[in-house]
Formats: structure tokens, sequence, C-alpha cells
């Protein structure tokens, strides 16, 4: 099992709270926060990224665990 994460630049509002907690996952780009955390984030980085989903307050963090190539499950952050 492993997870893709992906902030979603259009929710994000550069607050920094992702940043704050996780320096080594979140970092500010331009305008927005980005993932830099391992392309394929393991159990240890998936707790982190559900973390900071709740803490987000844009719900711009998406989480997408892969179970195999062939099943997918999407952890979106509740709707606003
Ligand atoms: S906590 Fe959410 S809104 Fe704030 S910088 Fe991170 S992704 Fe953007």
């Amino acid at each position: 099992m492993f997870g893709k994460v992906y902030v979603n630049e259009n929710r994000c509002i550069g607050c920094g709270f992702c940043m704050d907690q996780n320096p080594s996952l979140f970092r500010l780009g331009e305008w927005h926060s980005e993932y830099i955390g391992p392309e394929k984030a393991g159990p240890e980085e998936i707790a982190l990224v559900r973390h900071a989903q709740a803490l987000c307050p844009a719900k711009a963090i998406e989480l997408l665990i892969l179970y195999s190539d062939e099943q997918a499950y999407q952890i979106k952050p509740a709707e606003l």
C-alpha cells in the first residue's frame, strides 16, 4: 500500500498550517503549498498527510491510497 498526495492549488490559500506541521512533506510554492514528500508515500507519511488534511482550512490536500495497480481508494477532504 502506498499513497499519492496532491495539493489542489485552486483551493489552497497558502496559510502554511501543513508546512508548519510537516516541513518535510509540504513547502510553499509560488502561490500555494506543494507536496514534497516521497512520490509513493508510505504508512508514516500517509498518517501525517491525513493529519494535515484535518488541519487544512481550505480542504485542499488530496490523498489517493493505492493498494495495488488495480485497487485505489481516494481520501478526499470533507466538502466545504
Ligand atoms: S493547510 Fe491547506 S490551505 Fe493551508 S497551505 Fe496547506 S494546503 Fe494550503
